[in-house]
């Protein structure tokens, strides 16, 4: 049954890019409809406000005397503070600005004092960095349960550092059960870490609460712009480690022979500092945080079930789900198409509809193995999703299946 959706069916939050207009192959222009928040979303008009605000500030933060460059060092420390009231950390976490996810876990990988078990369903970003350190992996099962038990089972069989886990898949959009997950860590000795890059958009996520160690993050998926993201976690494996980048700003004295490294977050953030790209994914997550959660979510489910339902009725759509059991998931589908690759399909929507979604195999090639296909496509919805838009993807789609390959 489609869902009730608001009075309005309007967007829940201003973005960037919402006025934009694109070329058809038939002639003219239609307002883009954006399908592709998965891989990045545009930025809240409180972000784009934020970066204006501070570009005339725009100095090298930390050891500058000069106004500017106090505002800057101000605004880079007070970022921090933002991600992690955010974010809900545990006093002994500690934030460290990154480039994006990648980043985040390539250099948490380099601080891991062991094993990491990781799940088959992984986005590239949350697998292959654990390659060069005692990669374990768990293939998931048919259920969300039996999956669970194959994680207990590896992680008793012999001991592992970390388990590290997505929070929300970035193909199918089903959100793993973090506080179960979290909890058989913890009981067989390991920490857990959580790839937030799909999860932490669509939900807020609480560290403390439900008992995660470590959470990575990108800005440019959360309604900040490019190249920044973060690794929040327990510090005394951070403080432990080399630092994941040698150079100014990560030492406390140098000498011809030796070096004193700070402690984190510090320690990994060696070179100058992208400043206005921690200030905008500050900005995203104070946004974030303002926003009514509860009607957030319910806006999402009610457009995510408006199209699930409408696909549903098409002939030859065929939906990806790891867990046909799985309750719960964020507003991401994707989709096979009978007869069409999908390529083609995301090709004809953007040419003859304006709409953005992604094809292919999302950089989570183990997973669209087990799941039987070479390639899908991905619909995915965010803040600036109305319900025209979604009403329009099936309409196209619509016109698609009926016309035939
Ligand atoms: N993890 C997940 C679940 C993702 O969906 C992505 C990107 O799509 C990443 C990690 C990598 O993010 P980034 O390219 O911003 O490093």
């Amino acid at each position: 049954m489609t869902a009730v959706l608001d009075q309005t069916c309007a967007p829940i939050a201003r973005v960037s890019g919402c006025d934009l207009r694109v070329p058809l192959v038939q002639g003219g222009t239609r307002g883009y409809a954006n399908f592709d928040y998965a891989a990045s979303a545009p930025a809240l008009t409180q972000v784009c406000d934020r970066v204006n605000e501070l570009l005339p500030y725009y100095a090298s933060v930390h050891r500058g005397a000069g106004y500017a460059s106090r505002i800057s060092t101000d605004c880079y420390e007070n970022a921090r503070n933002s991600v992690s009231r955010f974010l809900n950390c545990a006093d002994d976490q500690v934030v460290v600005f990154t480039r994006n996810t990648t980043d985040s876990l390539n250099l948490l990988a380099s601080c891991v004092p062991g094993d990491t078990v990781v799940l088959d369903i992984e986005h590239h970003a949350n697998f292959l960095p654990w390659t060069r350190h005692g990669r374990r992996v768990v293939r998931a099962a048919d259920t969300v349960d039996e999956t669970i038990h194959r994680v207990v089972a590896e992680l008793c069989a012999k001991p592992a550092a970390l388990l590290a886990v997505t929070g929300a898949s970035n193909v199918t959009g089903e959100v793993l059960p973090l506080r179960r997950l979290a909890e058989v860590a913890h009981q067989c000795g390991a920490r857990i870490l959580v790839d937030a890059a799909q999860l932490a958009p669509h939900r807020r996520i609480d560290l403390c609460d439900i008992g995660i160690d470590y959470l990575a993050l990108s800005g440019h998926k959360l309604y900040a712009p490019f190249g920044s993201g973060v690794l929040v976690g327990r510090r005394d494996w951070l403080d432990a480690a080399e630092p994941y980048l040698a150079g100014g700003g990560a030492v406390r004295r140098v000498t011809t022979t030796e070096a004193e490294w700070a402690c984190a977050p510090q320690r990994h953030e060696a070179g100058s500092p992208n400043v206005l790209g921690a200030a905008a994914l500050a900005a995203a997550c104070d946004a974030l945080g303002s926003i009514d959660a509860e009607a957030a979510a319910a806006h999402e489910r009610a457009l995510t079930e408006r199209l699930r339902d409408g696909l549903k009725s098409l002939a030859g759509v065929n939906f990806l789900r790891i867990w046909p059991d799985s309750a719960d998931s964020v507003g991401i589908l994707a989709f096979t198409v009978d007869g069409f690759a999908p390529g083609q399909v995301a090709a004809y929507l953007s040419a003859e509809y304006g709409i953005g979604v992604r094809d292919g195999r999302f950089c989570a090639h183990p997973l669209l193995a087990r799941l039987g296909v070479d390639g899908a496509i991905r619909a995915s919805i965010g803040l600036g999703t109305s319900a025209a838009d979604v009403d329009r993807l099936i309409e196209a789609l619509a016109a698609l299946v009926t016309t035939g390959p």
